[in-house]
């Protein structure tokens, strides 16, 4: 059935001679092994010791040869999340000669992407963890095609979200326990091991408290040409045309409740004068949810993973996400951090109750749901009065899921108010300019010129052209930017200016060398290269 690998035939023996005589071929990129992927012919894995397998031979490549530095702490991470010592990737070494006594190894005729998913039961780290990461990975390497397969070995079942991970290929993803069924040595013909963190733009507090990701690399463009492809893989058309504008609440159903959903819907509906509809991830196939989603005005849900869907929403669209009391919205920002990314167009509102009437907690609950009856008195009384939970590192800090599992009732003139001092009109997709930026390039034949007046005074004249790439650009607002160093000083006077030249005498002394720095500014923020130094004697 679908388990089984591609019907590509292959040369039985002629592929076991070849591992023999040729033995594992690996070359990586990336310097450490939080940013390593490495690519493989004839990597084995065995599924009695649950281990990879790299056979040594006359032919066999091993590239970063880093001998022991490879356990230290490992070759590369097996998932997004970077450094996490649960989820790191080596093999053990066997000379080939091993293979003699050793099971007969069965081929795996597909290119193979291998990996781990992070946590494949809350959406959030499904999107952000695993399904960019392996879109855009697969994206790098051009034989990571539709007809790669993945093997996904972190060793959990399939989850609740398998469908996603299967729209990425059109083969079966394969989990490591199924690698049983195939057989006791199996030798990936052309591997893929490790994912790109390109995209990635959170982290999530295992070292520090959670926040943006400090070097964001991604853009709204990039996540859109992925939820591009989501969507057509998933067979949704997207009626543009349909004129009707609406909000969409996203609600829980489980935990984390709003407790006057149908007051607030109403006021929704009422206030920015559109039909507004609720899904829930328990009630809308994820197809419906993405349709609605794709062409809504306005997202509004409580803080959770389900606002990661969020990433369909239009441009232009507003995102509404809702705190429970006692969480700053600026300490927990996944969502925030997403709306924001350059590009996305989105606008994000955060709106946190802060009336201890409007909240509902549930100290009984089991310790994982948010209870905190396990705890001793005095440390529950603490939580119990507290009114901010304290900034705190993943993932098991009692204070933080007792306050992330509280209902909540809003209170709907302040949500009101909040999203009015952003949404002034009605919300929703703007006839979009096309805000795509271009940076300028270099300035170009930069000359300067001196002149001396007498023994104290001079003056420097310095040109000019334009970046090459202006002339086929519309750009509302061309300036350049001039610094004048004077040779062996730190300091140096920065000019504004708008046109080609300009000639420079304050502060110019006579028989002084300055080194001339000018670059291209389109429309005050995008900010080009410098051109080479110009030396400039006067
Ligand atoms: N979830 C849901 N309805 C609920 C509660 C949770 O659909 O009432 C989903 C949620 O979107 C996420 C997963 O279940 O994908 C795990 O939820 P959890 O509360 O553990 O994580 P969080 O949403 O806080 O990231």
């Amino acid at each position: 059935q679908s388990q089984e690998l591609s019907q590509v035939q292959i040369d039985y023996h002629a592929a076991l001679q070849a591992l023999v005589e040729d033995g594992t071929r690996m070359v990586c990129t990336g310097r450490m092994h939080t940013d390593r992927i490495c690519r493989f012919e004839s990597l084995c894995y065995s599924t009695e010791a649950e281990e990879f397998v790299y056979f040594h031979s006359n032919s066999s490549v091993m590239l970063p040869n880093l001998g022991s530095r490879r356990f230290q702490p490992a070759l590369l991470d097996l998932s997004s999340v970077e450094d996490h010592n649960t989820q790191y990737f080596n093999f053990v070494e066997l000379p080939a000669a091993a293979l003699k006594f050793m099971p007969k190894p069965v081929f795996v005729p597909d290119v193979a992407l291998i990996a781990n998913r992070f946590n494949p039961d809350n959406l959030m780290h499904v999107f952000h963890d695993d399904l960019l990461p392996i879109y855009y990975t697969m994206q790098q390497f051009s034989d990571l095609d539709l007809e790669a397969r993945l093997f996904f070995m972190e060793g959990w079942t399939e989850g609740v979200h398998f469908d996603l991970y299967k729209l990425l290929s059109n083969k079966q993803p394969l989990l490591r326990e199924q690698l049983k069924t195939l057989g006791r040595l199996l030798c990936f013909t052309k591997s893929y091991v490790g994912l790109s963190k390109i995209t990635t733009w959170y982290q999530y507090g295992f070292v520090q408290p959670q926040g943006p990701k400090a070097n964001i690399l991604v853009s709204g463009n990039e996540i859109r040409q992925f939820t591009k492809f989501m969507t057509q893989r998933l067979n949704v058309s997207l009626e543009e045309s349909s004129s009707e504008e609406y909000i969409v609440v996203f609600s829980r159903t489980i935990n984390r409740l709003i407790l006057n959903e149908a007051e607030l819907i109403l006021a929704l509906a009422q206030e920015f004068q559109m039909k507004t509809i609720t899904v829930s991830l328990e009630e809308h196939s994820f197809s419906d949810i993405v349709r609605l989603i794709s062409n809504a005005s306005m997202l509004v849900s409580m803080h959770g993973a389900q606002l990661v869907m969020s990433l369909f929403l239009p441009r232009g669209a507003t995102v509404v996400e809702l705190f429970p009391y006692a969480i700053n919205p600026e300490h927990y920002t996944p969502y925030k951090t997403l709306a924001t990314l350059p590009g996305m167009d989105l606008q994000y509102i955060a709106w946190q109750n802060t009336d201890r009437e409007d909240t509902v907690t549930y100290p009984d609950r089991p310790w994982d749901q948010g209870g905190i009856a396990h705890l001793d008195k005095a440390e529950q009384e603490r939580i119990i009065k507290s009114t901010e939970v304290p900034r705190h590192l993943c993932c098991r800090n009692p204070e933080w899921l007792f306050r992330a599992y509280q209902d909540t009732k809003v209170n709907i003139p302040s949500l009101i108010h909040v999203i009015r001092q952003t949404v002034k009109s009605k919300p929703g997709p703007k006839k979009q300019k096309w805000s795509g930026s271009l940076y300028p390039g270099k300035v170009r034949d930069a000359k300067c010129q001196a002149s001396v007046q007498g023994t104290s005074e001079a003056k420097l004249a310095v040109s000019w052209q334009i970046p090459w790439n202006l002339k086929y650009l519309k750009v509302r607002e061309v300036k350049y930017e001039v610094w004048i160093q004077e040779q062996g000083e730190n300091t140096y006077m920065p000019y504004i200016l708008s046109h080609q030249n300009h000639t420079f005498s304050e502060n110019i002394k006579p028989f002084t060398i300055y080194l001339v720095w000018i670059r291209c500014i389109f429309n005050k923020n995008l900010l080009g290269p410098f051109a080479d130094v110009l030396l400039c004697s006067t």
